[in-house]
């Protein structure tokens, strides 16, 4: 039996602007399963991003999380206090950001950076004690302990991503949250990124939401894949149904998009249109303006995620 660890009910994020309201997450409902890995995927501006910082109550004003409830373990994120919250950050829930050269404070040492973010959530371990545990995550990172007294810039692109995971993990989070992990790094420092992801996952029973438009990421670390499109979930499946056999036309395109080393591809393939104004979404299916397969009632009906063999779906296709 799966332990769901966090559940997102009917959540809606908004963002009013002077022309209306950026509708970027609508009616997102979905389950974490402790120590799983879950690839949250789709173009730039489908939501994911948004709805990773919900999971940390980090959604900045005027942005807000309009109706829904974000659920952990239990308990609802969103009816906590500030107090509750800040607590929860870093001590259960952790999040590694894009960039780890801007994430890391260029002005302290990572011993530093270690000792401040330890001194937050337990002020009442002892620096000796504190210096053992930052000697222990360095290495299960595969970093020699003196480089923590080395400032950012002496680390290298790779190392510094691999510091930033271990921020993440100083206090031992349930849930961690990667969003763009792979962004500043090259594909051999990628590849060593992925092997260390999958390594601590076991290691440390570790759950792992990975935000990313990065499908070759998710198919090496996720065991199940959210598909996201102009703010909402299009598609919930294993990641082999997905990669193998995706049935949303919005997937299908994605997967599609996709280079195959093993042909001769002359051209990228890409995905014509473009992605959905979220001011004035379109009124049924928000695929249905790029969807090549789009009917009439698509135009007219946004069609709910259902349960459709094994899977969820989003699309008037798989509603018989
Ligand atoms: Fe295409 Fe219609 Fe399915 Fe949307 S609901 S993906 S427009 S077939």
């Amino acid at each position: 039996m799966k332990e769901t660890i966090l559940e997102l009910k009917n959540v809606h994020i908004h963002y009013p602007i002077s022309i209306g309201t950026v509708r970027a997450v609508e009616d997102v409902s979905f389950s974490l399963y402790k120590g799983e890995a879950l690839g949250l995927v789709g173009e730039s501006g489908c939501g994911k991003s948004t709805l990773g910082l919900s999971f940390l109550k980090l959604i900045r004003p005027p942005g807000r999380v309009e109706k829904g409830e974000i659920l952990y373990k239990g308990r609802d994120l969103l009816k906590m206090s500030e107090g509750e919250v800040r607590r929860l950050r870093g001590q259960d829930i952790a999040m590694v950001f894009q960039n780890p050269l801007t994430s890391l404070d260029p002005l302290f040492k990572i011993r530093d950076q270690f000792l401040e973010t330890i001194k937050y959530h337990r002020g009442d371990i002892p620096r000796d004690e504190a210096i053992k545990m930052i000697e222990d995550i360095l290495e299960k990172l595969g970093i020699e302990r003196k480089r923590m007294n080395e400032y950012p810039h002496q680390l290298s692109g790779g190392m510094r991503q691999r510091i930033m995971i271990g921020l993440g993990l100083i206090m031992d989070p349930d849930i961690l949250i990667a969003d763009e992990p792979t962004t500043s790094l090259d594909v051999i420092v990628e590849a060593g990124f992925i092997d260390l992801l999958n390594r601590l996952r076991k290691k440390f029973n570790l759950t792992i939401v990975l935000i990313t438009h990065n499908l070759g990421l998710v198919a090496e670390i996720a065991d199940r894949v959210v598909v996201m499109y102009g703010g909402r979930v299009m598609e919930i499946a294993s990641s082999e149904d997905i990669f193998g056999n995706p049935l949303h036309p919005y997937t299908k395109g994605l997967i599609n998009c996709i280079p195959n080393i093993e042909l001769e591809q002359e051209k990228l393939v890409t995905m014509p249109g473009n992605p959905p104004d979220l001011v004035n979404p379109p009124r049924g299916c928000r695929f249905e303006p790029r969807c090549p397969v789009a009917m009439e009632i698509c135009r007219e009906k946004t069609p709910d995620l259902i349960d459709y063999e094994g899977r969820k779906i989003a699309c008037w296709l798989y509603r018989g």
